[in-house]
């Protein structure tokens, strides 16, 4: 961007006072055209390829996926004062022509007479299209913008938040799609993995805007008992255990003790074995370390506010994004006034 000649002045980068060279092709833009073609032409065809066994087709899937994040990661770094190429102006060009690519195409949706209901950097959100629309647009796209837009996914509904990248939708096949929410982390305690479940299936349930209701009334119930089950200590021991595997040996550990090695400690003082590898199970309780092995623990020296933070993270974002405030659902403003 931004060369020396004159014959290049005229070739404007939309929305920017930026322009781009016609003579010489920049060596980034070489660089990652190359693992673009290579995702677009190769690994994208390979990974929907039917004539492809299906564990073989998902390695070309994550191929294309892994592709993606370099290819995202590279321009980004133009805009970063450390990296060498540090160039503001190509990092502005790229963002302005990814917005008005979108921008574009919202357009020429809204010219077709299609709904959109959100649009991102990235994709849009289109409210029942026909095939026979969302194929001219596609085919528009593609000729226009030379962009090959796809149809990721069909809902049966989404919940936008109304903040940014922020929603959650239910597919055809019932599966959630949670975007920029959290629940979905590892080495979840079993009681929320269900309590999430549950939710999961309430909302995979709603196939009209008339179920909408009775499901969130369904939610909020759910909600409301998990947390008086939690007060009243009724979750067995195990269900509130956090499961993490040791990665190295207790020896290494001597500047910080994550919970789960103070929990091995614990253990190895009551003469247990505890190497690499093994999985560690803790509880958050009151007082001493926070932690306690799964083994050593007793139900009333839970720390049911931890937990009741843990529900709240899980939850808050699903319930507000389809209008239920989390608040709301205890009938009280903060979570200490429950106790
Ligand atoms: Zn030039």
């Amino acid at each position: 961007v931004r060369c020396p000649h004159k014959e290049c002045r005229n070739n404007i980068v939309p929305g920017t006072p930026h322009w781009v060279c016609r003579k010489r092709r920049g060596l980034l833009s070489t660089i990652i055209g190359y693992i673009r073609d290579l995702r677009v032409f190769v690994y994208k065809p390979l990974a929907k390829d039917k004539s492809v066994d299906e564990n073989t087709r998902r390695l070309y899937d994550v191929m294309q996926k892994a592709l993606k994040v370099f290819i995202n990661a590279s321009y980004g770094v133009f805009g970063s004062e450390n990296f060498s190429l540090y160039c503001p102006p190509v990092a502005e060009s790229i963002t302005a022509l990814g917005r008005y690519a979108i921008i574009k195409t919202i357009e020429r949706a809204q010219a077709m007479n299609l709904a959109i209901l959100y649009g991102d950097t990235d994709s849009l959100f289109v409210w029942r299209p026909n095939s026979e629309n969302i194929n001219e647009l596609l085919a528009w796209s593609k000729k226009e913008l030379h962009i090959d837009l796809d149809i990721d996914k069909v809902y049966k509904f989404v919940a936008f938040s109304g903040l940014k990248k922020n929603y959650l939708g239910v597919l055809r096949s019932g599966r959630i799609d949670i975007k920029g929410m959290v629940g979905k982390k590892r080495n979840t305690p079993e009681f929320i993995k269900s309590l999430f479940k549950e939710v999961s299936n309430i909302l995979a349930s709603v196939d009209n805007i008339d179920d909408i209701d009775s499901a969130i009334d369904r939610i909020r119930k759910l909600t409301k008992k998990s947390y008086i089950m939690l007060k009243n200590k009724k979750y067995p021991l195990n269900e509130l255990a956090f499961r993490v595997t040791l990665t190295k040996s207790l020896k290494e550990y001597t500047k910080t003790t994550p919970q789960h090695v103070k929990a091995a400690f614990q253990l190895k003082r009551y003469g247990l074995n505890i190497d690499i590898g093994d999985i560690i199970s803790f509880v958050k309780i009151r007082g001493g370390d926070g932690v306690k092995a799964l083994q050593l623990a007793r139900i009333d020296e839970i720390d049911e506010k931890k937990y009741l933070e843990y529900i709240e993270t899980t939850f808050r974002q699903i319930l507000e994004s389809i209008g239920v405030d989390f608040d709301d659902i205890l009938g009280t403003k903060h979570l200490d006034k429950y106790f």
